[in-house]
């Protein structure tokens, strides 16, 4: 049976776009996470307290998570210093954001592509001194809110700019759910191959898109448990593929993800009791058949 390889972004991706909760919380449900059978975890930002105060104590949060050499916590790092933080706390994997969309990146980093381009060079020199791998996460990969489409190929050259500065993945972004399957398809085609993907909902279109990318090759997804998380910088982004949805595709279709439904389902619950309003995952609704 073939693995696919979820890293659960609920921690950072879906708690950034929620009023902040506590440390505590934060590591509890990382520890539910774990012991559902995630191993992949996007667990925190290390970003300016004041810009994102969800994410403060991020370095507390590192702290305090479970240790194994199976578990691989990710970091998602705005800037060298957040870098610097980042690695100092012993996390595993750094992710960093660029926006194939000019305009999204210019409102969500305020950099020009190119300047978030020398950015994350210098950011992969020094995790790559510490071996730790810099995953790249592209933004808007399948059309934006401001320019509306864009190019594939665009979206192809932009990774491969990203792989020879030093990235060691590129993950594709549909940051506002504009993705379908014939896009999913056009990008890996036009991109050769796609490592990973991160899949919104806004449109209905996470699961088919995750189901079409599996038939093409993809082996990796971003998803968050609950379906928590969106981007303030985008109207209408919220709605990350929920992990619990993927999973009950996985488990039908033959893919082993080492997750176990029910209890995920149960960390579902839990996340839905610390930011105190029902989750948006429809799996969580309904229950397991
Ligand atoms: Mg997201």
């Amino acid at each position: 049976m073939d693995a696919v390889d979820i890293r659960e972004v609920g921690p950072r991706d879906g708690l950034q776009a929620e009023a902040p909760v506590s440390v505590d919380d934060r590591v509890r449900l990382i520890e539910a996470l774990l012991e559902a059978g995630v191993r992949h975890i996007e667990a925190c930002s290390f970003v300016s307290p004041k810009a994102v105060p969800s994410m403060a104590g991020a370095a507390d949060v590192m702290a305090r998570v479970p240790r194994a050499p199976q578990y691989r916590y990710a970091a998602l790092v705005p800037n060298l210093k957040g870098a610097e933080l980042a690695l100092d706390a012993g996390v595993d994997e750094l992710t960093v954001t660029i926006s194939a969309s000019p305009t999204y990146n210019q409102r969500n980093v305020k950099m020009s592509i190119e300047e978030s381009l020398a950015q994350i060079e210098k950011i992969c020199a020094v995790a790559t001194s510490t071996d730790v791998p810099v995953d790249a996460i592209v933004s808007c990969a399948f059309g934006s809110p401001y320019e509306g489409a864009i190019d594939p190929a665009d979206v192809a050259g932009l990774a491969r700019r990203l792989v020879g500065g030093g990235a060691a993945r590129i993950t594709y972004a549909d940051t506002t759910g504009m993705a379908t399957p014939p896009l999913i398809e056009t990008l890996v085609n036009t991109a050769g191959t796609v490592d990973g993907l991160h899949l919104h909902d806004n449109r209905g279109t996470a699961l088919v898109n995750a189901y079409a990318a599996l038939q093409l090759g993809v082996r990796r997804f971003d998803t968050s448990v609950g379906g928590l998380g969106g981007s303030p910088f985008a109207e209408g982004a919220a709605g990350n593929l929920a992990t619990e949805e993927l999973v009950y595709l996985l488990d039908d279709v033959g893919y082993s993800t080492g997750i176990d439904l029910c209890r995920l389902l149960e960390a579902s619950a839990m996340v839905a009791g610390i930011i105190g309003h029902p989750v948006v995952s429809r799996l969580a609704e309904a229950g397991v058949r």
